[in-house]
This record gives structure tokens, sequence and C-alpha cells, in this order.
């Protein structure tokens, strides 16, 4: 792989390989097969930005469990310095369930908190987290994250589902601005 590429007008360098996020993501999954052995749990992957990671973490989750997806949307009628969405896609089906929200990164925690409020109308039996990134220093958020496959310092990154502008999601490796 390149150690600098170019998207659109930035520039990015290598800053996460491919192998060393999938130990991240075994490591993870090891846990989940151990935590919720029994639980059938329902896998909720955000879209568009997990589906890499949440492809990876399915192939590596033993136990039996579901899989499905949601899509954040900006709401309507709300300020523009508020940058929460709604989550389209969330129904009953989720009610009484163990349900693991799947996540390329968590930043402010603002999103998270705001997709954890959304389930709650839908009564899940319990609800974890998994994440792919989490940058510690960006939270501002009181948020636990049951799982997180790598903790990163607050730099913009690209690569493994996560876009510039809506490009680089294909990146097998993570990059980060220069
Ligand atoms: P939060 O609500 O936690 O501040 O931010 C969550 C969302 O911001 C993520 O789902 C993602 O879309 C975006 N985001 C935060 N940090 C990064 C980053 O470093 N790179 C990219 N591509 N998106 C980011
Ligand atoms: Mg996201």
């Amino acid at each position: 792989m390149k150690d600098v590429i170019t998207i659109k007008d930035r520039e990015f360098e290598l800053f996460i390989e491919q192998e060393v996020i999938e130990q991240g993501i075994r490591r993870i999954a090891s846990q989940i097969n151990a935590d919720l052995e029994g639980k059938n749990p329902l896998f909720l992957a955000v879209l568009n930005g997990a589906f890499m990671f949440a492809g990876e973490l399915m192939k590596e989750v033993t136990i039996p469990s579901e899989i499905t997806f949601v899509r954040l949307a900006s709401y309507h009628g709300t300020t523009a310095a508020d940058d929460v969405k709604e989550v389209l896609g969330l129904n009953e089906g989720i009610e009484g369930r163990c349900v693991v929200i799947v996540e390329d990164i968590v930043d402010s925690g603002n999103t998270m908190v705001s997709l954890l409020e959304q389930m709650k109308v839908h009564r899940p039996k319990e609800v974890k987290i998994a994440t792919l990134l989490f940058k510690p220093a960006a939270l501002r958020q009181k948020l636990h994250l049951d799982y997180v496959a790598l903790e990163i310092p607050n730099d913009f990154i690209v690569g493994y589902g996560l876009d510039y502008d809506g490009y680089g999601r294909n990146l097998k490796d993570i990059y980060k601005v220069k």
C-alpha cells in the first residue's frame, strides 16, 4: 500500500495497517463471543461508515446472532448547529433483544448518545456498543463503550469504511490527514 495518498484536495498518510485493524476486531469479537453467548444478539450496524467493520466483525462472531442495518439522517427543522441525526430503519424488531450497536467511530459521542436515546423507545432488553475507533480526547458525553477495536488520537482519518467527502471508504488501511 502507498504511504501517502491524495483524496480530492487533501493528502493523507498511512496510519493503521489492515492487519492491526483486524487484530483489534478479532479481539473484540472474542469478547463478544464470550460475553453474549446464549443471548442471541442482534447486531445493529450504522451505515455507511460501519459497513466494512461490520463485515469483518461478523466473520469472527461464532455465537448465534443476527445483523441489521440502520442509517442516520439529518432532522428536519433543527438548527444547523445541532448535529443530531434521526435513525432510519429502527423498529419494534429490537424489542426485548440484546442489541449490539456497530459503529465506525466515536468522536464527541453526540451521535451515539442520540442513537441510544432513540433506541430506548423500542424497548431493547440491553444495549452494547461496539466501535471500530474511539478518540478518547474528543469525547464530550458520558458514555460507556463496551467493545473498542482501536483507540486513536484526535486526528481526522479515512479508510476502512470512513470517508472524506464520500471518498476513501474502500481503503483497506486507515489513513490520517497530513
Ligand atoms: P460524534 O457524534 O461522536 O462526534 O461523531 C461521530 C461521527 O462523526 C462518525 O459517525 C463519523 O461519521 C464522523 N467522524 C468523526 N471523526 C471522524 C474521522 O476522523 N474521520 C471520519 N471520516 N469521520 C469522522
Ligand atoms: Mg458513523
